[in-house]
């Protein structure tokens, strides 16, 4: 039995908790995207997706307090990382009254909670407010376990952190579990890792190779085609002789990208790699497509070309799984989105149950519009989390939802 089989195993969900008028506080993943200039939310995605998790627990008469981390205010309170602009699209997607007391331990804080009734709920401010969230403090955890009677986790974008909100807390109170959207990436994830139907399909992508080393090697091992595109495929290519010239890449990866490309060859996994680039002089102008090898001085790749898109593509509609992270160039400019748009057409219309995962390949999919998202079987509000349980790691907030251990392997126990 693979890690993954066991995923879901002993883990409550909040549909099988008694929350009925009691105190239920809910770890939401609350940091969304923000314009830097209008300071105003650019996707809501994150919080849209907590809501049936809130909705059910209004509606079962629980008492609601959510909690969630916003950026990095490193252990202070700063005005700028305030909860309040997502507790006011809350109230607007939701349509409920939310209650925001100015911290989530002071004073204000109890006494909103007190006056909580069935059916109404709180958003607590910021957590990283306090410095015991991110050091995983169990004396800050312990000060919240007084506010509620059940915990339940939402927040899958957050579960690879230790962090007290997280990981401390839930361990505190006996009754705990997890949401509906942290229960459907852990069963769409393992959908992926636990007997996927063949052939399943990688796609890979993004600025670095090292970054990813682990889920690399995981894919090569799981999967039975791997595609790189990105800056990714640029140390690749490099790695293999080609010219790549100003385009970003990766100098120092060029032994590990060789080793990945033997390690595939072993496995039996078949590696594409772009046949084609769209290159610019400079990031903002675009020059076309040339074919791999034929970069001249001066030049940069910034996206897949069409030839490219094309056998990717191929390779996803005859899959029976798809798995892709990591955007196919510098999609933020139109001009060289193509790829990734591409990527996305070929995700939504294969047969193949597909999966998103990572923060700027989510965001790649919804900037290709034609509403291509919800033709998705499923696209992951967690990026680095969604990595680590492919590379195969346990998940500190996952891991502290369990009422029942996992079994436990012998080699594993240590002597007393
Ligand atoms: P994700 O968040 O989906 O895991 P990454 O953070 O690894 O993805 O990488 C995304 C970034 O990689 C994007 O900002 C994108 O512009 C950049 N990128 C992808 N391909 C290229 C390229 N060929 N040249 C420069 N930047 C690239
Ligand atoms: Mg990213």
């Amino acid at each position: 039995m693979s890690a993954m089989t066991t995923q879901l195993d002993g883990i409550q969900c909040i549909d099988e908790l008694e929350i009925e008028n009691r105190r239920v506080f809910i770890r939401v993943d609350f940091n969304v995207p923000f314009d830097k200039k209008t300071g105003e939310i650019t996707d809501a995605d994150r919080i849209q997706r907590a809501i049936p998790t809130i909705a059910h627990a209004l509606e079962r008469g629980a008492r609601v307090i959510l909690g969630s981390h916003r950026g990095r205010p490193k252990g202070t309170a700063v005005d700028s990382l305030s909860l309040e602009p997502c507790a006011a699209k809350l109230s607007e997607l939701g349509g409920w009254e939310v209650f925001l007391p100015d911290d989530c331990l002071s004073d204000a804080a109890v006494k909103v909670i007190g006056e909580l009734r069935a059916g109404q709920l709180c958003l607590l401010e910021n957590l990283r407010f306090h410095p015991g969230e991110e050091s995983n403090d169990e004396g800050f955890a312990r000060d919240l376990s007084d506010l509620f009677d059940v915990y339940v986790n939402d927040a899958f974008g957050a579960a690879h952190r230790a962090h007290a909100s997280v990981s401390a807390l839930p361990k505190l109170i006996p009754e705990r579990g997890m949401g509906f959207l942290l229960r459907d990436e852990l069963k769409s994830l393992a959908r992926l890792l636990e007997q996927p139907q063949k052939p399943f399909v990688a796609v890979l992508g993004g600025a670095k190779v090292s970054d990813k080393i682990g889920v690399i090697e995981r894919l090569i091992v799981k999967s039975d085609a791997l595609c790189i595109g990105g800056a990714m495929a640029n140390t690749f290519a490099a790695a293999t002789g080609r010219e790549m010239a100003e385009s970003l890449l990766q100098a120092d990866g060029l032994p590990l990208a060789r080793t990945l490309i033997e390690k595939a060859r072993d496995a039996g996994t078949k590696l594409l790699l772009p046949s084609d680039f769209v290159v610019a002089d400079s990031a903002d102008a675009n020059s076309g497509t040339v074919a791999v090898g034929g970069l001249t001085s001066g030049s940069m790749a910034l996206d897949i070309g069409p030839k490219t898109v094309e056998s990717f593509s191929a390779e996803i509609a005859a899959a029976k799984t798809v798995f892709w992270n990591g955007p196919m160039g510098l999609f933020e400019n139109p001009a060289f989105a193509a790829g990734s748009t591409g990527i996305a057409h070929a995700l939504a219309e294969t047969e193949a149950f597909s999966v998103v995962g990572g923060g700027d390949s989510a965001a790649a999919v919804r900037a290709a519009g034609d509403n291509l998202a919800s033709q998705l079987d499923f696209i992951s509000t967690g990026g680095g989390a969604a990595l680590e349980l492919i590379e195969g790691k346990q998940l500190p907030g996952v891991e502290a939802l369990r009422t029942t251990p996992r079994p436990i392997d012998p080699a594993e126990q240590l002597p007393e």
